[in-house]
């Protein structure tokens, strides 16, 4: 296979087929330089110069979790002295701190508590938006709507237009890892399986709920099973037209079981990375134009590098990014937007503020805003903002039976 025929067909809009992407994610040195100049120059062409970043801010309401996903080094067992749940007034104070300093969106995502009422979930909503009407909700993965479908006896459409009416604006494509049920067994066993994942996710798209769609790599899958991934999501976006970004997720093995077993050694590398964004632009950029890089994974060195390579968001400042940090990211867990701004500035690129849903709120031609939002002037320190450390410490954060 020759890159130029296969970035060729890419540019003039053809699908590729499964060889062709995992020929891409297989790409390094020479070859992998030109297909990213390809994929940068169709980036320029489907969305243009400029990069947009959301303000908003995470809430993990809570780590107790009834899974143990080897992946994951965020959940703890009801019973561990580490296991924590907000309770909802925490919740709704921390959105609405989160909309005095200018954010635009709160992420709520958490474990699937043990013994937990499901009206939790729209009630979080409720008392949300009865605060803070304009606050974007952007919460609850597709395994957290399973679980609270199971708790609830509802199905799937039941449940959301449930959350829809309770506030829900929009959701997390989250918990799709790999979408191959071989490998789900072996990094999440007891995870809903792939065929949940997509009913979900288009019963979502029915009802007028867009979704993220997500891929965390780097573990033990292969490039094939990246690249049936990748084609997966494109037949449901065909479908369904409601993904609004995709965000490949490299995995952070540190303190997860699955580095602790022996099992996955290493976290993804640069170019490893850098070829999984090439391949999306090049085999999803006609049906999800919008290509996101996290730089709580990569580092905002990589992801500034990464906007050559195809990408066009630069994601959120999340404000209390806790998931990615307990597994050992040592990224932070916010990024005020003025440095995402120098990042996306220096890259010779357009900043701009957008809505969760990829509105223009505001162009930026410099880092500085001469009208900053409150979020600017916040200097980020523990004692402002709290962090995950600080939740597992206290006390009053406790899990227990009774919380939710
Ligand atoms: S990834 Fe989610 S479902 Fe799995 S153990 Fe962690 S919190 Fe629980």
């Amino acid at each position: 296979m020759e890159v130029k025929s296969v970035v060729d067909r890419a540019v003039a809009g053809e699908d590729l087929d499964e060889q062709e992407v995992t020929f891409l994610l297989g790409l390094r040195g020479p070859d992998l330089n030109a297909a990213a100049a390809a994929a940068d120059a169709l980036r320029k062409e489907q969305v243009g110069d400029v990069v947009t970043y959301v303000v908003n801010r995470n809430i993990n309401f809570t780590n107790a979790c009834i899974l143990r996903c080897k992946f994951c080094a965020f959940s703890r067992n009801y019973r561990n002295s580490e296991a924590f749940m907000l309770p909802i007034e925490e919740v709704v104070r921390q959105a609405e701190e989160a909309w005095n300093l200018g954010a635009t969106e709160v992420c709520i995502q958490a474990g699937l508590a043990p013994g937990m009422d499901w009206r939790l979930y729209p009630k979080i909503l409720e008392q949300i938006k009865a605060r803070v009407p304009n606050m974007h909700i952007h919460a609850y993965s597709p395994e957290e709507i399973w679980y609270g479908s199971r708790l609830s006896g509802m199905n799937y459409s039941d449940f959301l237009r449930t959350l829809m009416g309770a506030g829900l604006d929009s959701m997390p494509g989250t918990s799709a890892e790999i979408l191959d049920d071989s490998i789900r067994k072996i990094i999440s066993p007891g995870r809903l399986p792939v065929n949940e994942w997509v009913k979900i996710i288009k019963a979502a798209h029915s009802l007028g709920i867009p979704t993220t769609a997500t891929m965390m790599y780097g573990h033990v899958e292969n490039l094939a099973q990246r690249a049936e991934h990748l084609l997966l999501l494109r037949d449901i976006q065909k479908e369904t037209g409601g993904f609004t970004e995709f965000v490949p997720l490299s995995f952070v093995p540190y303190r997860t079981e699955l580095n602790s077993s022996g099992v996955v050694k290493w976290a993804p590398t640069a170019f490893e990375t850098v070829a999984i964004y090439v391949a999306a632009r090049l085999a999803l950029g006609w049906h999800i134009k919008n290509l996101q890089v996290s730089w709580v994974k990569e580092g905002p060195r990589l992801a500034q590098a990464i906007l050559a390579a195809g990408a066009n968001d630069f994601g959120g400042t999340l404000i209390n990014e806790s998931i990615s940090t307990s597994a050992g990211s040592s990224h932070g867990q916010f990024m005020n937007p003025r440095e995402i701004r120098r990042l996306i500035l220096d890259a010779g690129r357009v900043p701009a503020q957008r809505s969760t849903t990829y509105k223009i709120i505001k162009h930026f031609t410099e880092v500085e805003d001469g009208n900053p939002i409150p979020l600017e002037g916040a200097v980020y320190s523990e004692e402002k903002f709290g962090s995950f450390n600080e939740l597992i410490a206290d006390k009053k954060f406790r899990f227990s039976r009774r919380s939710p």
